[in-house]
């Protein structure tokens, strides 16, 4: 390691500044991984349109779905090697607040997301705790590693809801994350629809062999009536934000359906509550991940689970950040932009 790091700084007003920053080395209890990709995330664009300032700052280093190299292990960490491929769960929890005295450290009343409340994996080598580093297999491809973090967002809403085999599920919104819940639903065994108004979104989640409504054009209710010989979706995942997706996960819902809320609502949607006591529903929030969806996640991506290089639509180096950022913020085709950060 040498006495400097290249790494790209969120500076404010939709701006990267890629700098050479002082050579980070782990302390006791961390470790430092080199980074290879990091994946541009949804709350990462959050940032870089300033909406979330006051929580980052203008020195922040971001990213948080990456893959890479461990580094360096610091005093008291056993059980790593330099060299192995390892991804970083990006949660640091408190471990004295009533969540995480329950064992949900995931939803630690202080949770820390590493890449927001910390310096994240737009950069050389991030050292991180120790607790959060999960190896991969060798034969596992980095650039295919760097969807492990969503694909485990997805493995944990797959798995709160309870989805067996031979269920018809509903996603509601086929953007990045709806499309992982999808194939990770579909990798369980259900007979998934993907629910979804952008043409471009259609025709992605049509080529990974989904099929698809556009409720522009149709009555979803119906649409899935039809395809359900009128029993409606067992399970479904609300991934759009909208009210019409709100509305439309009552209205698609089978009896005694789960139905779990993935996205984050800026404006409380108004829900049709009868249905909950008239068809015995069932809705389930669903945050983050635990180290066992992480764990899942690494095995559906290595076992080919997710068909990355359909999802994986652009690569730039950590240079061209500035770029990559804006291009995904104008480009109506991109689905998973990765900046590639080492070599
Ligand atoms: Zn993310
Ligand atoms: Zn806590």
């Amino acid at each position: 390691m040498g006495d400097t790091q290249t790494a790209a700084i969120y500076r404010g007003k939709k701006t990267f500044t890629v700098e050479e920053v002082p050579a980070a080395t782990p302390g006791p209890g961390e470790v430092a991984v080199r980074i290879a990709y990091c994946g541009i995330c949804g709350t990462d664009m959050h940032v870089f349109h300033g909406n979330m300032d006051a929580r980052v700052g203008f020195e922040r280093v971001i990213g948080h779905e990456m893959s890479g190299t461990i580094d360096a292990v610091g005093e008291g960490v056993d059980g790593f090697t330099p060299g192995q491929k390892a991804v970083v769960r990006p949660l640091d929890h408190c471990g004295d607040c009533p969540a995480c005295k329950a064992g949900h450290q995931h939803v630690c009343h202080k949770l820390k997301f590493l890449g927001l409340d910390t310096n994240g994996a737009m950069q050389e080598v991030w050292v991180v705790p120790a607790h959060t580093i999960h190896v991969l297999p060798d034969d596992l491809k980095l650039d295919h590693a760097a969807l492990i973090e969503p694909v485990a967002v997805a493995c944990h809403d797959v798995r709160l809801s309870g989805l067996k085999a031979g269920e018809d599920v509903v996603v509601i919104g086929g953007g990045p994350i709806g499309i992982l819940v999808a194939m990770v639903a579909r990798d369980a065994g259900g007979k998934v629809v993907v629910s979804e108004v952008n043409r471009t979104r259609l025709a992605i989640a049509q080529k990974l062999g989904f099929d698809t409504v556009n409720p522009a054009d149709c009555d979803l209710k119906a649409e899935i009536d039809a395809r359900t010989g009128n029993k409606g979706a067992d399970v479904v995942f609300e991934v759009s934000g909208t009210q019409p997706g709100v509305d439309a996960m009552t209205a698609v819902a089978a009896t005694r359906a789960r139905i779990v809320m993935v996205a984050i609502h800026a404006q409380k949607p108004q829900i049709d509550l009868f249905q909950f006591f008239w068809r015995e529903l069932q809705l389930i929030g669903a945050r983050v991940y635990e180290p066992e969806d992480y764990e899942k996640a690494i095995a559906i991506v290595s076992a080919g689970g997710v068909d990355a290089d359909t999802v994986i639509t652009d690569v730039a180096p950590l240079a061209d950040i500035q770029k990559a950022f804006e291009d995904l913020d104008r480009s109506p085709t991109a689905l998973k932009s990765l900046i590639k950060v080492g070599g």
